[in-house]
């Protein structure tokens, strides 16, 4: 991709948002700095923000030598959690995911 101002190169770069750590790809201008985002990049970013919506903020205790994290009651309620409930935990590029 070339840059919409100077017409030099862009580069893909990685950036993060501040205040909620969301990793998203954008396109630096090499020569003038210009920085923006194609579609892809925005439909991604967007597909993050709508699944942060409803996501729950939960902190991570200790147990034993272990670490837990508490699971709201209103999720478990939805997905039918009870203790002893066995689950897959899979480590995902950008955190981890709990699956049924
Ligand atoms: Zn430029």
């Amino acid at each position: 991709m070339n840059c919409p101002f100077c017409k030099s190169k862009m580069e893909e770069k990685q950036g993060t948002m501040k205040d909620d750590n969301v990793r998203y790809s954008f396109y630096k201008c090499i020569s003038c700095k210009e920085e923006l985002l194609d579609m892809p990049q925005m439909q991604s970013l967007a597909k993050k923000y709508k699944s942060f919506r409803r996501a729950n903020r939960v902190s991570v205790s200790k147990w034993g030598n272990s670490l837990a994290v508490r699971i709201p009651k209103s999720v478990a309620q939805e997905l039918h959690l009870k203790a002893g409930k066995e689950l897959l935990l899979m480590k995902e590029e950008d955190g981890i995911k709990l699956l049924l």
